[in-house]
């Protein structure tokens, strides 16, 4: 039985949806921006509002941001190690970017080959990628050590065999199962200075 109005009952289902919040988390959530409407829900309706309007994916690499190319295409530095890191998802992007792994860089799959889900190779962004790889001296596969990600990692593997350029993996500090957006910068930083060749 909804206790607000229409209104209030849409918006705690709306964020319900988001990851990590349930309908109790999104009521208390929505109770807590009306209890704090100048302070908290008007600035988070207009920074909505902002990032609709902005938001763009990177035509280049998948991440997203408020220009395409990306703030990281677009940057010459970024090019210079000659490394691309290949990863599932903006979420790992970001995951690596707080880790501070340096002048690199990426290129967001928007997932991973999973039969059973039907996803297979053209539902991912692999013709960019191997359109982009020769401009690179190396490739680092920096996908989650699932059973997904490492049959994504062979297939790439695969497709670039022949090629001559280098490929890596990310080193096994990374647990097995293990979603990279969960790990400490730490971790993720030793990851990739460890990384292994494929
Ligand atoms: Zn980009």
């Amino acid at each position: 039985m909804p206790n607000g109005g229409p209104e209030i009952e849409q918006l705690i289902q709306l964020l319900a949806r988001l990851p990590g919040l349930g309908p109790r988390s999104a009521r208390r959530a929505v109770l807590h921006l009306i209890k704090r409407k100048e302070q908290l829900m008007i600035p988070l309706s207009a920074a909505l509002d902002r990032a609709v309007a902005a938001v763009r994916t990177c035509e280049v690499c998948g991440n997203v941001d408020t220009a395409s190319p990306c703030s990281i295409c677009a940057d010459p530095r970024r090019g210079e190690s000659g490394i691309l890191i290949v990863v599932e998802d903006v979420a790992d992007l970001w995951a690596l970017e707080r880790a501070g792994v340096g002048n690199v860089r990426y290129h967001v799959l928007g997932g991973v080959l999973s039969p059973l889900d039907g996803i297979g190779p053209d539902d991912l962004h692999l013709d960019g990628l191997i359109e982009r790889a020769p401009a690179y001296g190396e490739i680092v596969l920096a996908m989650n050590a699932t059973v997904e990600g490492q049959t994504t990692a062979h297939y790439i593997t695969d497709r670039l065999a022949g090629t001559g350029i280098k490929i890596t993996r990310l080193a096994h500090g990374v647990p097995v199962g293990g979603e990279l957006d969960y790990l400490d910068e730490g971790t993720l930083s030793q990851a990739l200075k460890a990384r292994t060749a494929l």
